[in-house]
């Protein structure tokens, strides 16, 4: 009901955009110069894109400059910067009919849930022609196809392809655990022994008890604590199954854990609350022990910190109790689709299949021959004299260089720019094979919109309270012992039990069940 409106309001915009869209073409364009197998157009065509603008005057990124050159598409992004949010930016977008002919989405269940509504075309209609190098890719790659084909069996979106399995890892102070005279935790007990001497050995020297043993950022917090007694916090699968850790039976021995690590101080008191600016200030201020992040970033501080802090070894250690829960999807839930009201719809689609063309998944991974890489060997090498920048990566996002649209990142990519300590990290966890069968992360898109809403209601309900008891529980407002049965019965009364079995339908469809 809502998209019979949508498209009322579409038609109309469409006819005031028409004439407007034609007077900036040729305005704004000059004679094109692409020439050869990647053009497609045959003169210079300007189409829009929801994504966001550069910081640069003309909001224009550096790879679309460089695509324009090779394509003669020029893609104009029509989110400004000073757009807050994005998901904000989206629902507008879609309120007012006026849909710009290429759409990225952060929310690729909702992005799925408009195209079956008529929004978006279904990509897999165009692989012969338009999207044949995306096809061909997908061939080679049927677990991703599997990832993102919605419910009805159609594929909407080019999702981002992250490269590489291993996304984030455990790292620890070994200069510290040299001061205290220890080894690297392997499980519950020895770690709580670490954290309790990272607390009371004063291991960076200043003769003050400030040191916080753990601290989580925003995004992971306290939940890779809780395999240390092989429970999990929120949902995850095994075995084929979908669960929710809250309502195991190891959880309860898991939290009481925790709830005793944070009373002693051996967990950062503002773990829930502090933002992702946690790492910098626990590692630059000097009183950070142990944490769980990003390998690649969190390495770097080994570079950076060298001189401040004395001896400062900041450095990956095995996955505690042998298990891993962190890891890069197999597909993100973000990508962009094509506008089913464009104009420009053939060119639209053969700008996105540009992306998994050899030369546009280079620019798009590497940036510009000659100024950003050299080829060596056959492969893309990031300059040398770029690399030794301190904003070598700033540089890179500047000009769009790994941007937030659908592509297949490279992991050779990131290989360059981490240093030896990451790259040991990934090494130990690669070969540590730790990690657990992963929720796919793309549930909601195999299932119906009905189901999709339900869906929605039910687990909004469920984690909102629970995640409520547990910032209760952690930081003492409640007594875990006394309030779990009630937790557990309010779960229940919440519609946890449909809640499950629609997430075990998902996946049940997901795997061709
Ligand atoms: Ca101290």
């Amino acid at each position: 009901m809502k998209m019979k409106k949508l498209f009322a309001l579409l038609a109309a915009v469409a006819m005031l955009a028409s004439v407007c869209v034609g007077c900036t073409e040729k305005e704004e364009i000059s004679a094109g110069t692409a020439s050869g197998s990647l053009v497609i157009s045959e003169k210079p065509l300007e189409l829009k894109a929801f994504i966001n603008s550069s910081k640069d005057d003309d909001g224009q990124w550096g790879v679309f400059k460089e695509a324009f050159k090779m394509t003669n598409i020029n893609v104009v992004p029509t989110i400004s910067k000073s757009n807050s949010s994005f998901g904000e930016a989206f629902n507008l977008m879609i309120a007012s009919g006026n849909i710009p002919d290429i759409v990225l989405s952060y929310n690729v269940a909702q992005f799925c849930e408009l195209a079956m509504e008529g929004a978006f075309v279904p990509l897999n209609e165009y692989f012969d022609d338009e999207l044949k190098d995306f096809a061909a890719f997908l061939k080679e790659n049927p677990d991703i196809e599997k990832e993102i084909k919605a419910y009805d069996g159609n594929i909407y979106y080019i999702p981002f392809i992250p490269g590489g399995v291993l996304s984030s890892g455990w790292f620890v102070r070994q200069d510290w655990l040299d001061k205290v005279g220890m080894e690297a935790p392997t499980n519950a007990e020895e770690m709580y022994e670490v954290l309790t001497a990272f607390k009371t050995q004063d291991p960076n020297g200043n003769g003050k008890a400030d040191e916080v043993p753990y601290w989580g950022t925003t995004t992971e917090q306290i939940s890779p604590l809780f395999p240390l007694w092989n429970a999990r916090h929120g949902f995850y699968l095994e075995n084929g199954k979908v669960k929710f850790g809250q309502m195991e039976k190891e959880y309860p021995d898991a939290i009481r854990n925790i709830i005793k690590w944070y009373k002693e101080g051996l967990i950062d008191e503002e773990v829930l609350t502090r933002a992702s600016s946690a790492r910098d200030k626990m590692l630059q201020d000097n009183i950070g022990g142990m944490t769980h992040d990003w390998f690649g970033s969190t390495a770097l501080f080994n570079d950076t910190l060298k001189d401040k802090i004395p001896g400062f070894k900041f450095i990956p250690m095995a996955a505690p109790n042998g298990i891993e829960i962190c890891q890069r999807p197999v597909a993100a839930k973000q990508g962009w689709g094509v506008s089913a009201g464009s104009e420009h719809l053939e060119e639209s689609l053969r700008f996105i299949n540009f992306f998994f063309t050899e030369e546009g998944n280079r620019l798009i991974n590497y940036g510009v021959e000659g100024v950003h890489y050299d080829m060596v060997d056959g492969k893309p090498a990031f300059k040398p004299e770029l690399l030794a920048q301190p904003d070598f990566k700033k540089q890179l996002t500047d000009f769009g260089i790994q941007l937030d649209i659908g592509y297949k990142q490279d992991y050779e990519y990131e290989k360059q720019w981490l240093n030896e300590i990451a790259l040991e990290g990934l090494d130990m966890y690669e070969k540590g094979n730790w990690l657990v069968e992963p929720l796919p992360g793309n549930l909601a898109i195999q299932l119906t919109p009905e189901e999709t809403t339900e869906y929605n209601t039910l687990r909004n309900r469920v984690t909102t309270y629970s995640n409520e008891m547990f910032q209760k529980w952690i930081l003492g407002a409640e007594d875990f012992d006394t309030t779990y049965d009630t937790f557990k019965k309010q779960i229940k009364k919440l519609g946890y039990d449909d809640l499950i079995t629609l997430m075990q339908k998902a996946y049940d469809r997901y795997n061709g069940k």
